[in-house]
């Protein structure tokens, strides 16, 4: 018998598992495929390999391929000693409850087709998400990508052998779709944007977004509106889509499409509907210390919607595994980051201008330009600006929002001044050195504090 079993041996999962093992409940993880999940295998780490090589510069692109996949595969061997050093006894197989009772029972499924049963009291689920598969005829076409898995696809990405590949259509226009166009237009490739609406990352302030835009314009990115696909058709080695675009018929020839528009909450394969655990709007409903409707069962990461990021999951975990030891910590969604990594790169943490005003707030906002940033001059790359949101009355930071160079690094003193509830005042007046990125935050909130 187990203290706990973690079902999805992703960034939420092993990070459950870890806290929980280290401070030791006896824990079982459950994984079908390779530890890690979505963001080490076919994700974040994927993506910021491809994109620090080839928008970053950093590194030849001969061997990129291998050297990829070394990083994956190092970075499975960490997940795994970490476990081990947590006492988290990992199981691979395909997990299904086959108990919702006071004693949670998971029969799990072996690659070589035995099963095991194992219990518990408490069950967590961490299965991830995965990309919506628009309806339309030919979505199954081998040329058809999801963009949860595309990544795997030498044939799209390895520069070493992706000569065939020349146009690449992308259905969407949130964080996926925009990484991977533009990876691919570094490599080479001829992009056809399909977007749903006429947004573009939808969630970011609205400076930066206008900026994005421009961006995406700059790169000549052929870029379609209010796309409705209807069918895809095998033309040769490649594809011809049809459909709509507003209200004008749509034919777009390409080597291959990715579907990248929306992911959703893995709910299916392990018998939840059985449970009777709480579902909202297809995701599980989960409290602010992660526990679902049932007593029990917690629920963390992708499944449980919002916004889906690893770190995001990661903390969940934390929230989840703490409140099982009968400690207390809850994620401040109002101080949660999240980075675009495009060019130049995308970073925001807490409100947007659009956000702040929305609920209410008198604010006050202010930007410092990387143009006039010594560091970012010195590097050739003085594109972009932080803007910073503040309360009008007392100057507390509510949201920074930068676009420009090392936009995800910056990213981290931001997070901490907005979730400790900072002024503009604290941080310009915390001296920064010279000649650093960073001094361009410190100039957007001096000119609040002065
Ligand atoms: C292309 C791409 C790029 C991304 N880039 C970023 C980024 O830069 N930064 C960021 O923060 N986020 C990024 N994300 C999102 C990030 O990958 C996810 O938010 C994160 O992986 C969610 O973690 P999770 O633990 O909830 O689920 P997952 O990582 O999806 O893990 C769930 C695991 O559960 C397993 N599982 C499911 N059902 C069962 C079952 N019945 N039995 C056994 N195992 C099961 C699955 O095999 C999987 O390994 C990206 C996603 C994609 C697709």
């Amino acid at each position: 018998m187990y203290d706990l079993i973690v079902l999805g041996g992703g960034p939420g999962g092993m990070k459950a598992a870890e806290v929980a093992g280290s401070r030791g409940l006896k824990v079982a993880l459950v994984e079908k495929e390779h530890l890690g999940g979505t963001c080490l295998n076919r994700g974040c780490i994927p993506t910021k390999a491809l994109y620090s090589h080839v928008i970053g510069g950093k590194g030849a692109r001969e061997g990129l391929w291998s050297r990829l996949e070394g990083v994956v595969e190092k970075l499975r061997t960490g997940a795994a000693q970490t476990l081990k050093l947590s006492k988290v006894n990992v199981i691979k197989g395909v997990g299904t409850v086959t108990s919702w009772g006071e004693t949670k029972k998971l029969s799990v499924v072996k690659p070589d087709g035995s099963t095991e049963v194992l219990e518990a009291p408490k069950l967590l689920i961490a299965t991830g998400a995965r990309s919506v598969v628009p309806d339309f005829a030919g979505n199954d076409l081998p040329q058809v990508l999801t963009g949860d898995w595309a990544i795997i696809d030498p044939q799209l990405w390895d520069p070493d052998r992706n000569g065939q590949v020349k146009t690449v259509a992308v259905l969407g226009a949130g964080v996926i779709a925009l990484e991977m166009a533009m990876i691919l237009q570094g490599l080479g490739k001829d992009v056809i944007l399909l977007k749903h609406s006429d947004q573009i990352l939808r969630r970011i302030d609205g400076d930066l977004k206008k900026k994005v835009v421009q961006t995406v314009k700059k790169r000549k990115t052929t870029v379609y509106d209010y796309v409705h696909l209807t069918s895809a058709r095998q033309e040769g080695d490649g594809l011809v889509l049809s459909g709509t675009a507003g209200e004008e018929p749509l034919e777009v020839a390409c080597d291959r499409l990715i579907l990248a528009s929306s992911m959703v909450p893995i709910l299916d394969g392990f018998s939840l509907e059985d449970s009777g655990v709480e579902i909202k709007k297809g995701c599980i409903a989960v409290d602010s210390h992660m526990r679902t409707s049932l007593p029990g069962v917690w629920a963390i990461g992708d499944c449980t919607g919002g916004a889906m990021l690893a770190h995001l999951a990661e903390y969940q975990a934390v929230s989840a595994a703490f409140d099982m030891l009968g400690d207390d910590y809850s994620v401040d969604l109002d101080a949660l980051p999240a980075c675009v990594f495009i060019d130049p790169e995308v970073a925001y943490v807490g409100l947007t201008e659009e956000q702040a005003k929305e609920r209410g707030e008198e604010i006050v906002t202010s930007k410092a330009y990387f143009a006039a940033n010594g560091m970012a001059l010195a590097m050739g790359e003085g594109d972009g600006f932080i803007k910073v949101v503040a309360r009008a009355s007392d100057k507390r930071l509510l949201g920074v929002h930068i676009i420009g160079p090392e936009a995800a690094s910056l990213l981290g003193e931001a997070s901490l001044a907005v979730s400790k509830g900072l002024t503009a005042h604290d941080v310009a007046f915390s001296v920064h050195s010279h000649p650093t990125l960073c001094e361009c935050f410190k100039d957007a909130c001096m000119r609040l504090a002065e």
